[in-house]
């Protein structure tokens, strides 16, 4: 028998999720609490916020498989999803790079020695695929099909190079079938998207930042417009590789 579920079978488990289960918006609410509550200085608030919420969303997809009973295929090395286009915040952006700028400085060296070369290499489909508009209902194909790797990818091994920090579209497509679905199709039907827990970590990242804003506190990012500034993952570390940490 196939260890492999069929896309009949993912879909009967993912309508269990959706008849019973029930998110738990408490995860996310005691991080507020407690990030806003404590001495941390307003960087280590936002950026400490930033990464529990991401993490608990991986825990809140690990409660749900657990109740639908099915992991993941997905493995190191393995990247076709890497491909899609990546939309995120400029408040997003500022925090993903803010903590790239934390990176112990080889890590560091190595992403921004890796842009110079990805965004020279790349210019000609990146200028296509960064004048694509979002909100087109192909979007996501007619950019999938450029084979444009995302600008995190590492080259060598296949992986993210901030695996830690990589934005919600990476940790919510999941794909409970014969991984060669993804290495066949630019948009195979079968991998799941638990997509609406962004709202758990938009909200509550929403929350800790208005608290802070509220409060005076100074922030690195422009509260609230960056919230609602988005563009391809690629747009925004396009600009830091050009004009450098103050680009955004
Ligand atoms: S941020 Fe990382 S996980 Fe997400 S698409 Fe880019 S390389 Fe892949």
């Amino acid at each position: 028998m196939s260890e492999y579920l069929n896309h009949a079978e993912i879909l009967n488990r993912c309508e269990k999720i959706n008849q019973n289960y029930e998110v738990d918006p408490a995860f996310f609410d005691s991080i507020i609490d407690e990030l806003l509550d404590s001495d941390f200085d307003t960087e280590e608030v936002i950026l400490k916020g930033f990464k529990r919420l991401l993490k608990e969303v991986d825990f809140e997809i690990d409660r749900m498989e657990q109740h639908a009973g099915m992991k993941p295929n997905c493995f190191i090395g393995c990247a076709f999803c890497c491909y899609f286009p990546i939309i995120i915040t400029k408040m997003e952006a500022k925090m993903m790079l803010k903590e790239i700028e934390h990176f112990p400085k080889d890590r560091k060296q190595k992403i921004y020695q890796h842009w110079e070369r990805y965004f020279a290499e790349h210019q000609t489909k990146l200028d296509t695929a960064l004048n694509i508009d979002f909100n087109e209902e192909d979007a996501k194909l007619t950019y999938k099909q450029l084979d444009l790797p995302c600008p995190m990818l590492d080259p060598e091994t296949n992986t993210c190079m901030a695996y830690e920090i990589r934005p919600i579209p990476c940790r919510t497509y999941l794909n409970y079938a014969n991984p060669k679905v993804c290495a066949e199709n630019h948009m195979p039907k079968e991998p799941f998207s638990y997509e609406f827990l962004y709202d758990y970590y938009m909200g509550a990242m929403n929350e800790i930042m208005q608290a802070l804003y509220e409060n005076g506190e100074e922030l690195f990012v422009d509260y609230p417009s960056d919230v609602w500034s988005q563009d391809y993952l690629p747009a925004w570390l396009k600009r830091r590789n050009e004009e450098g940490d103050e680009a955004l």
